[in-house]
């Protein structure tokens, strides 16, 4: 029996994913060989998020692969996450800020510092023009319309 609220969950060992294969720590990417999308999933994007940890280490370990296009797997906030502590759930959230409002060329390109801007900047150093792209795009598209 648990306490309402409690944690069952405990903090899982990310340390054989800590090297990945992209150049990011913590990144894995999973090329089928075969031309198709490349799609993301991202865990730990707040260092108290253990659930998000736990399924990404079993999509790893689980042999999830794509079969066209490419599949990575990324586990965020992992400073944060190393903060954890079963006791104080809330307290790693975020170590200096929100690491989901990072995600900004003014931020991202800006003075600011912080360690989960650091990390945000290891992960998108070769971004911001795709990224710039895709605003441009989502500005051109007349709202109200899914095309
Ligand atoms: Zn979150």
């Amino acid at each position: 029996m648990t306490r309402e609220g409690a944690l069952e969950l405990v903090p899982i060992d990310l340390s054989p994913d800590a090297h990945g294969n992209t150049g990011v720590p913590y990144a894995t990417t999973f090329d089928s060989g075969e031309p198709g999308p490349h799609l993301m999933i991202s865990a730990l994007v707040h260092g108290n998020e253990v659930c998000g940890a736990h399924a990404l280490v079993y999509l790893l370990e689980s042999d999830v692969r794509p079969q066209r296009g490419k599949l990575t797997l990324a586990f965020m906030n992992v400073a944060a996450y190393h903060a954890f502590d079963t006791g104080t759930p809330n307290a790693s959230r975020c170590l200096d800020e929100d690491f989901n409002r990072l995600w900004s060329i003014e931020v991202l390109e800006g003075n600011g510092e912080s360690r989960e801007l650091a990390r945000a900047r290891t992960g998108a150093r070769s971004r911001p023009r795709r990224a710039a792209a895709y605003r441009r795009r989502c500005r051109a598209r007349p709202r109200g319309t899914d095309a």
